[in-house]
């Protein structure tokens, strides 16, 4: 057992044999024990149902944005909502504008003659599809920019219906010319120092430079730089470090596994071969944690926002597809994401910034309470004493995810304030599928075709509050939220862990997303309750209780890598699942085992009752074909690195920036690069590389913590 083990593993927790000693009763009672509330359903009031409070707040915002729109005929208007009937629309590869929407179009302004509207006075920006049961008809929803000169230009008969539009409460809203903003980060930045008069401003031409960097520095006007050190490439890292070198900052880019290439190699070593790299896998490596992922760039912080626009156009200028601006459900899936991260390594290293690859930052160099370098090595010397050495820096963004354990236990030593934060843990189910299809589409099924059809390949998102059964628990909060997260349509089971005595899973998909089998992790959240229940405190005890779950996994598959699974119906059961099993896309093996037995009884408990409710909203998820993989524990961070929300210094240790979903401010690839994006903006301002406010630039920060994807 490690140092670091020994720390923070009550004596209870630890195994010397491969039985499982589990504190805590086990679950007995059988399925289905459902009380729950659900709180997606909850029915928004419309029309003669609004309350007069309702309808007043209404009446006024609609007088605010009339009296917004200062000239009807300049500008855009905006037209939300528009609906295309599935059998009419040209499919979910198609962002044109086709004939069915112009006619929708036309309905909204009141445009006699659908044919007449011309289509290039239209923009599609955003198309979803929808397809639930409540409809009478599946649809594809668009939004759709009008730009009136344009319109005016091909189509004059048009000028008075634009001159009696109004605006309609998320349907019609006008934007003035100066609302439709932003460019790529790139563009934005050197918009900025253009303004404040950097002569030095420019973008940079990406060119391949092999090894460690390039030379030259990203302008900067000749005044002297600052040394910053970015540890981590994962998105928040990378985000970061391309607005500091594009500010004009030495930057250093740490990251402890290998670059796409070398990691690609890694990965399939341990698929094939079962060989573990610990600084080479799904979770570290370039890009980071959601590399090897569905890529999904859905985000709760604001799709249309500036700040995520930014980020999804820098990741088209690196090669992205430019339907993730329009799609309702932006993804990339593995197969775009590792051409896309080599084009981001070049654009960063022709504007100067020095890439060390398997180089591990072990410590912090500390001086006069201030970070003023770090203490790096070898990451492929496990022994850390032949290869480690000091670098100096100005300044340290800390961007290493929340597998980076050793990283915690180092900053605990070093005294950097950490907090405990609640986060998820649970399984995660596969169906094969054509079942979630028929589920979600009925009769449209068909139309999928393994990602080739004109309907999206269906997923689904579902969220509940479940009583908490655990009386110790219910005294103080009786409700637990229970949902699943990270769907993969179309994808696969792989292996995140970081030590080969642990195994934790998720999910991924290529951008096809053409595999037959549907994967979701089930997760109910726990926090510093759960914890206290095993004897876990401390800021480091959610991630002991992650630990303890991970091996109990391992034990249960056990070894090699072998996943535990258990059909649904037998977790509900409590039974062995009997052979031959569902098949499984996880590619290491997999072994029928009790996984009502892996948590806590509460948590199974909670995570039984969620199955029945999931039941209900999709009927036919509970099923013999659906299988149970354990164990899912890396969902989002165990911990946060508390730091002003100003500044993004901690506010514990100078000079240190803990920013992404390690330090507990993201959860997902748009939401880590937007973090890392704002703390690019303030590492420059302290550093005098910008001098206006982030605000005015790329907008506000939102929901910092714990947003999800
Ligand atoms: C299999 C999988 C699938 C996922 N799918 C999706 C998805 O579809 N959509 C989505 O939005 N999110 C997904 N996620 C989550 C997403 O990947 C993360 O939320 C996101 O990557 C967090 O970004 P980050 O930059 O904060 O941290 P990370 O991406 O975790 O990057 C941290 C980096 O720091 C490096 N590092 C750690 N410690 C050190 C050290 N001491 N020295 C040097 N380097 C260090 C690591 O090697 C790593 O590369 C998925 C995650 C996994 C594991």
């Amino acid at each position: 057992m490690s140092l670091s083990q020994t720390l923070f593993t009550p004596s209870f927790l630890s195994y010397t044999s491969n039985d499982l000693r589990i504190p805590y009763p086990r679950p007995v009672l059988s399925y289905p024990r459902i009380q729950t509330n659900r709180i997606l359903c909850a029915a928004k009031r419309t029309g003669k149902r609004r309350y007069p409070s309702e309808r007043k707040k209404l009446r006024t915002e609609k007088k605010e944005a009339a009296a917004k729109v200062k000239n009807k005929l300049e500008g855009v208007w905006r037209l939300s909502k528009l609906g295309v009937p599935v059998g009419d629309d040209p499919g979910k590869d198609s962002l044109g504008i086709s004939q069915a929407l112009l006619q929708a179009i036309a309905k909204v302004i009141e445009f006699p003659v659908a044919s007449m509207l011309p289509e290039e006075a239209f923009s599609v920006v955003r198309k979803s599809f929808d397809a639930r049961k409540i409809l009478k008809e599946a649809k594809f929803v668009y939004t759709v920019d009008l730009d009136v000169k344009t319109l005016l230009e091909l189509e004059p008969r048009a000028h008075d219906f634009i001159f009696r539009l109004e605006p309609k409460l998320g349907l019609v809203e006008h934007l003035p010319p100066e609302k439709t903003v932003s460019g790529d980060l790139i563009s934005v930045v050197n918009e900025c120092r253009r303004i404040n008069g950097d002569a030095a401003a420019g973008e940079h031409e990406p060119k391949v430079i092999n090894g460690n960097g390039g030379g030259g520095g990203g302008g900067g006007g000749g005044r002297s730089k600052p040394r910053i050190a970015v540890v981590g490439g994962g998105p928040s890292g990378l985000f970061a470090a391309l607005v500091l070198a594009e500010f004009g900052a030495d930057v250093t880019l740490i990251e402890r596994g290998q670059a796409v290439e070398e990691r690609g190699r890694d990965i399939g070593a341990l698929v094939v071969r079962k060989i573990l790299d610990m600084e080479s896998n799904f979770c570290f490596g370039e890009g980071g944690a959601g590399t090897w992922s569905d890529g999904k760039l859905v985000t709760r912080i604001g799709k249309n926002s500036a700040t995520v626009l930014a980020v999804l156009k820098t990741l088209v200028r690196f090669g992205a597809p430019d339907n993730i601006l329009v799609n309702g459900k932006p993804h990339l899936g593995t197969d775009k994401l590792v051409p896309l991260l080599r084009n981001f390594r070049h654009y960063l290293q022709s504007a100067g910034v020095n890439i060390k690859f398997r180089t591990r930052v072990d410590d912090l160099l500390v001086e006069d309470s201030r970070v003023v370098g770090v203490r790096v090595s070898d990451s492929a010397d496990h022994l850390q004493s032949s290869t480690s050495k000091d670098l100096k820096f100005d300044a340290v963004v800390l961007a290493v995810g929340h597998s980076a354990r050793d990283t915690y236990e180092m900053l605990l030593s070093r005294n950097v304030e950490l907090t405990p934060k609640d986060f998820a843990v649970g399984l995660r189910v596969e169906h094969p599928q054509e079942l979630i299809n028929s589920i979600q589409y009925s009769d449209l099924a068909s139309e999928v075709r393994k990602g080739r059809g004109k309907v999206p390949v269906a997923d689904y998102k579902v969220v509940q509050y479940v009583n908490d059964k655990d009386e110790e628990l219910s005294q103080s909060s009786s409700k637990r939220s229970c949902y699943s997260f990270c769907m993969c349509p179309g994808g696969q089971v792989v292996l995140t862990s970081t030590n080969p005595n642990e195994l934790c899973i998720n999910g991924m998909s290529f951008s096809r997303r053409s595999s037959k089998w549907a994967n979701a992790a089930l997760v109910v959240t726990v926090s510093a309750k759960d914890f206290d229940l095993l004897n876990l405190t401390g800021p480091l005890a959610g991630i002991e209780f992650q630990r303890e779950f991970e091996r109990r996994a391992a034990i249960m598959g056990g070894g090699n890598f072998t996943v535990p699974v258990q059909r649904v119906t037998d977790f509900l059961e409590s039974k062995l699942s009997e052979t031959p099993l569902p098949s499984s896309s996880y590619r290491l093996g997999v072994k029928s085992a009790n996984l009502h037995e892996l948590f806590p009884a509460h948590i199974t408990d909670s995570l039984r009752q969620s199955l029945s409710m999931f039941e209900k909203e999709l009927p036919g998820f509970i099923s013999e074909e659906a299988l149970l993989h354990g164990v899912e524990t890396r969902t989002s961070s165990p911990v946060r690195i508390p730091r002003s929300n100003e500044t993004y210094e901690s506010t514990s240790l100078e000079g240190l920036y803990p920013v992404g979903e390690g330090a507990g401010y993201a959860g997902g690839i748009v939401s880590a690069a937007v973090d890392g994006m704002f703390s690019g903006f303030a590492v420059a301002k302290s550093f005098d590389l910008f001098d206006g406010t982030v605000e005015s630039v790329i907008g506000k920060a939102q929901g910092a913590g714990l947003v999800k994807y």
